[in-house]
């Protein structure tokens, strides 16, 4: 028996722009945010997995479909790397709708290889739609919704960038460079009441279509990740969220750094960290630090005070 409470979280009055929301997850969020009353943008340009192509078509049709069920929204063919482009784009949805509340940061493309047979051609373009597309399209929010005093952004990562897979280094490097993203921006939204969070999605899509058997996929759904999606969108978000979402699970990935140890004076040798890097890797205490400060306060107080030191309180 679901316990859920029904239809509590709504985007009534609130403008979304979703990129690469013509197919795939995309689609599905694009979907999940008008029928709870967002007017959508619904972005994609409309390429090949391997980012060759273009059409109009896969954005318009989605953006037909929200209409037809009594909803709003915009197609858009902007490329998320052409600055000029996104620039459109969101004057498009200022004029037409005055604001821009969220942002879903999803349009992806793959171009496998092992490293040893990747060209940096590729590898550049994997990192310039994910990491630079995200970059082009926040940075195109970011005035916007500080001006408003509020935004929800949600940049999107995976598991590739999070624990590696093979045959994917340039799009792994682009998934993890979400996170550094997003923790900078986290900080620096926060007083403008903008909160960015990051999902690790997996779901059956074209990307994945071809390593799974047909009963994974079919329980891999796109449209299980979107309620932790409009989650990390609403009012009461989080921020600096890490949600991994798949077939109706959602787990949160988070950064520890461990208690460690110190290396003083003559100890402080490469010996030594070879004798005791159990105890370096040994997780007992470990932390989630809020900002790097914490952690150059927190190494400069411990040498500190085993040196015998008085630090000055932090300005
Ligand atoms: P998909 O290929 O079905 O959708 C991606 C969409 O992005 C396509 O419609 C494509 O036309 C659009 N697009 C690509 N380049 C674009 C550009 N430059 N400008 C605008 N639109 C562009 O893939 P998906 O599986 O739905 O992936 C969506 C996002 O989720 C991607 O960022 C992907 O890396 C990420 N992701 C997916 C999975 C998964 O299991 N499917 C896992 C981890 C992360």
């Amino acid at each position: 028996m679901s316990t859920a409470v029904k239809d509590t979280i709504r985007f009534d009055d609130q403008v979304a722009i979703v990129t690469g929301a013509g197919t795939g997850l995309g689609r599905a969020h694009a979907l999940g945010l008008a029928a709870r009353g967002a007017r959508v943008v619904v972005n994609d340009l409309g390429v090949a997995r391997d980012g060759t192509g273009s059409s109009l078509s896969p954005a318009e049709e989605v953006a037909a479909d929200i209409k037809a069920s009594g909803g709003q929204a915009i197609a858009h063919g902007a490329d998320v790397t052409d600055e000029a482009a996104v620039t459109d784009m969101f004057a498009e949805a200022m004029s037409a709708w005055g604001r821009v509340d969220i942002l879903i940061n999803n349009a992806g493309i793959l171009r496998d290889k092992t490293f040893a047979k990747m060209t940096t051609d590729d590898f550049r373009s994997v990192v310039d739609v994910h990491l630079m597309g995200t970059v082009t399209c926040t940075k195109a929010a970011w005035d916007i919704m500080r001006e408003q005093n509020y935004g929800r952004v949600v940049l999107t990562s995976s598991s590739s960038g999070l624990y590696g897979n093979f045959g994917q280094s340039n799009y792994g490097a682009a998934k993890a460079a979400m996170i550094g993203l997003m923790n900078v921006l986290h900080l620096e939204g926060a007083k403008y009441n903008i909160r960015v969070n990051t999902l690790a999605p997996t779901a059956a899509t074209r990307m994945t279509e071809e390593l799974m058997p047909e009963e994974m996929l079919a329980v891999l759904k796109p449209e299980t990740i979107t309620p932790g999606v409009l989650y990390l969108v609403s009012q009461d978000a989080p921020s600096r969220c890490i949600l991994a979402a798949g077939a109706g699970c959602f787990a949160r990935t988070m950064v520890y750094e461990t208690p460690g140890i110190y290396l003083g004076g003559d100890d402080n040798t490469p010996e030594a960290v070879a004798a005791q890097f159990d105890q370096i890797s040994a997780p007992s205490g470990q932390e989630a630090l809020q900002n790097a400060f914490a952690q150059t306060e927190a190494f400069a107080a411990r040498a500190a005070k085993a040196q015998g030191l008085k630090l000055p309180p932090r300005q």
